[in-house]
């Protein structure tokens, strides 16, 4: 792969640390910090940029891919690379990169306070307190402990969720077809062979997958379906959690679910689309709670991730190694 030049310009579309900016130019780089428009960006705007740093707002479909002829790198600052058309990107020359570990210990974290807050009530009891009911009754939850949690993805995010629910008193399984045996055998969990068998062993599924044809709505009612509800006397009910992206989840399907009380409690972090209205209809039912997609919202996670690609990005211009480039065509190089 050929890099041609020590000092770059770079664009930073969608905001970035301060010190990781810093950390650029004191490396020789010239940063231009600013949101530049789908119309602007369409016409070329990144024509005069060797490279651009996004994080998911802004979209780089191929229409703008193939105009930004001067481009030689595209950073991501996050882990999800689905805002970028990787194909379009390799044909036209120009690795990605991401940064697949400096959000990976929040959202572990989000993802077990969406588990703790849905089997314990939380959104619901402050939604009641406030309005003055002290419904303690009606609040009776379980327990994490005994029950078994289903992964849907074992990758770095999944991992850290299975150790700390292990020590909450979990049972860990997993579906996840590009997974070696071994690495399952080393963390201690099941791994399944189909999703269906996950679905049918587990009353609490959290979602960890990466979004691609394969995984959209793979999350479907068929599948909440076949989920247990129970845990020996226990009925425990179903629990659903996504924190990785939306489409994984059919949300028709899982509002239905809730509805007819097959689904006990679901909670999102990332919808199919995003902003959700106010009318967005999961809204509406009780045994749900959401999150605006804050799962690397910390600020430790965007302290390490503008660091981490700003650092990436220093290697990239000076020849250097880089292990997270993300498309296929440089992946094999
Ligand atoms: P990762 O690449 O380490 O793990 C993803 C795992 O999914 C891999 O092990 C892969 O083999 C598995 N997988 C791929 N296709 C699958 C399929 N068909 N069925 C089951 N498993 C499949 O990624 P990660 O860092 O753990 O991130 C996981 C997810 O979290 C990604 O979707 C990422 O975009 C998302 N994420 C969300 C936020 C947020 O703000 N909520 C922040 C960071 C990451």
């Amino acid at each position: 792969m050929q890099r041609y030049q020590i000092m770059a310009r770079i664009a930073v579309t969608d905001g970035m640390a301060d010190e990781a900016v810093e950390l650029l130019q004191k490396a020789g780089h010239v940063v231009e910090v600013g949101h530049i428009s789908k119309s602007d960006l369409l016409d070329g705007a990144l024509q005069n940029f060797d490279a651009i740093i996004v994080r998911s707002a802004t979209k780089l479909p191929k229409e703008i891919i193939e105009v930004s002829k001067g481009l030689r790198v595209i950073a991501r600052a996050g882990v999800g690379v689905d805002n970028i058309d990787l194909e379009s990107a390799g044909n036209n020359g120009i690795p990605v990169l991401n940064a697949p570990n400096s959000s990976t210990q929040s959202v572990v974290e989000l993802t077990i306070g969406h588990l703790l807050a849905s089997v314990r009530f939380l959104p619901k009891s402050d939604r009641g307190i406030r309005l003055g009911k002290w419904e303690k009754k009606l609040m009776t939850g379980t327990e994490l402990n005994g029950k078994r949690l289903g992964l849907i993805g074992f990758g770095r995010i999944a991992q850290g969720v299975a150790n700390v629910a292990k020590a909450l008193g979990m049972e860990i399984h997993t579906y996840d077809p590009y997974l070696p045996n071994r690495i399952a055998k080393s963390h201690d969990v099941y791994l399944h062979k189909s999703v269906d068998s996950l679905f049918k062993t587990c009353t609490h599924i959290s979602v960890h997958c990466n979004l691609t044809d394969e995984t959209h709505h793979l999350v479907n009612k068929k599948r909440l379906n076949l989920m247990p509800g129970r845990v020996g006397n226990i009925a425990c009910g179903n629990h659903i959690v996504n924190c990785a992206r939306g489409g994984i989840i059919d949300e028709e399907a899982l509002l239905r679910a809730l509805d007819s009380g097959t689904v006990s409690s679901a909670a999102l972090d990332v919808f199919e689309e995003e902003p959700v209205s106010k009318d967005y209809e999961l809204l509406r039912h009780d045994n749900f709670h959401g999150t605006p997609h804050i799962g690397a919202a910390t600020l430790e996670a965007q302290s390490r991730v503008g660091i981490d690609i700003a650092n990436y990005l220093i290697r990239f211009f000076k020849n250097q190694k880089i292990d997270s480039i993300v498309n296929k065509k440089f992946l094999q190089s």
